[in-house]
């Protein structure tokens, strides 16, 4: 059995070339570009709440990281430390090794390093915390929304809420239709190269990790604005455009959480920089809504009349 150290050691000492010290002191010492802001997150899994005892550890590995790299994104920053604290109920030699595999995975592709963290023997908990660079005039902030901004959103939504609905039972998907599902739920690619490119482009910006019309609601709030959503425009998988059941369809489309997509405002006149930077990118990017004067998110039909969804989003406490 290794101890505390051997498995610090052993799964999560790497070397930090962006750091001047890494993991193995009592802190870690980086020195900030010049001219940047510092934007720093923290987002946790819990067993139970956010995954299943039988998930895979390399996903887990790569989620943990995911969606902290997703509020990075969401802020336009670049990614460059984190730091992983665990909670674990005891030394599994094979779930660490997958585990760090899966989390160094997506740390390389986005050139991000493991600078510390702690830990602890307790029930399995993964806990991240994220710091990146921004120039602090371009950062992408809830708040920064306008009247008669265009809504935008990254690539399809809803493939990850539908993996979560076959689970509960909901629906059935054949066998690589869930495939496709899980991995939109278990490996969430974050949109680090989007959020860089909307920098003096996009005005105000979120990650979709609780559903979007909650997500869209905190920008709302935030920029003290409303918007209109177009639902029939809001861009959806195959899967869940041939789904029979409206109101499952509507569900995991507005309010399914999970896909970790980019929703943001730009103003009218940015379409075509907001277009061609989609093209660069390979990303497709959907004009969905409008910012306008009032509260609230208002979703639309083609005919202009509410859409109703069961609930908004997801919420641990609502
Ligand atoms: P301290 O007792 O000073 O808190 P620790 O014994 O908790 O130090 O940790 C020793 C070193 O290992 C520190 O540099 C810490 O940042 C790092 N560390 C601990 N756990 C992890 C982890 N899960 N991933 C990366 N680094 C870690
Ligand atoms: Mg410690």
């Amino acid at each position: 059995m290794p101890t505390e150290f051997e498995l610090i050691a052993r799964y999560f000492a790497r070397p930090a070339p962006q750091a001047l010290l890494g993991v193995g002191d009592d802190a870690a010492l980086f020195r900030p570009s010049c001219g940047m802001a510092l934007a720093v997150s923290a987002d946790m899994l819990v067993m139970g709440t956010h995954f299943f005892p039988e998930t895979d550890p390399r996903a887990l590995g790569h989620k943990a990281l995911a969606v902290n790299l997703s509020d990075m994104a969401a802020m336009g920053a670049s990614p460059r430390w984190v730091l992983l604290s665990l909670a674990l109920p005891g030394v599994d030699t094979r779930w660490l090794r997958r585990f760090a595999g899966g989390f160094f995975a997506l740390a390389r592709r986005h050139r991000v390093d493991l600078v510390g963290g702690d830990t602890t023997r307790g029930p399995l908990n993964l806990s991240v915390t994220i710091l990146g660079e921004v120039p602090p005039h371009a950062s992408l902030r809830r708040d920064a929304a306008r009247p008669g901004d265009d809504v935008w959103v990254s690539g399809m939504l809803g493939d990850a809420a539908l993996g979560v609905a076959h689970g509960k039972g909901r629906v059935t998907l054949a066998e690589g239709e869930l495939v496709r599902c899980m991995r939109r739920l278990e490996r969430p690619n974050p949109r680090i190269e989007l959020g860089i490119a909307l920098r003096g482009v996009a005005h105000a910006a979120i990650d979709i990790s609780d559903g979007l019309a909650a997500d869209l609601g905190h920008i709302c709030e935030r920029s003290r604005l409303g918007a209109d959503v177009y639902v029939a425009q809001v861009p959806r998988s195959p899967l869940v455009a041939r789904l029979a059941d409206r109101r499952l369809a509507h569900e995991v489309l507005l309010a399914g959480g999970d896909d970790y997509e980019l929703c943001f405002t730009a103003p009218v006149r940015g379409r075509g920089r907001v277009q061609a930077l989609g093209k660069r990118l390979g990303l497709p990017l959907t004009r969905i809504g409008t910012m306008r004067r009032g509260r609230g998110v208002r979703l639309l039909n083609a005919d202009g009349d509410a859409v109703r969804i069961g609930r908004h989003g997801f919420d641990h406490f609502g």
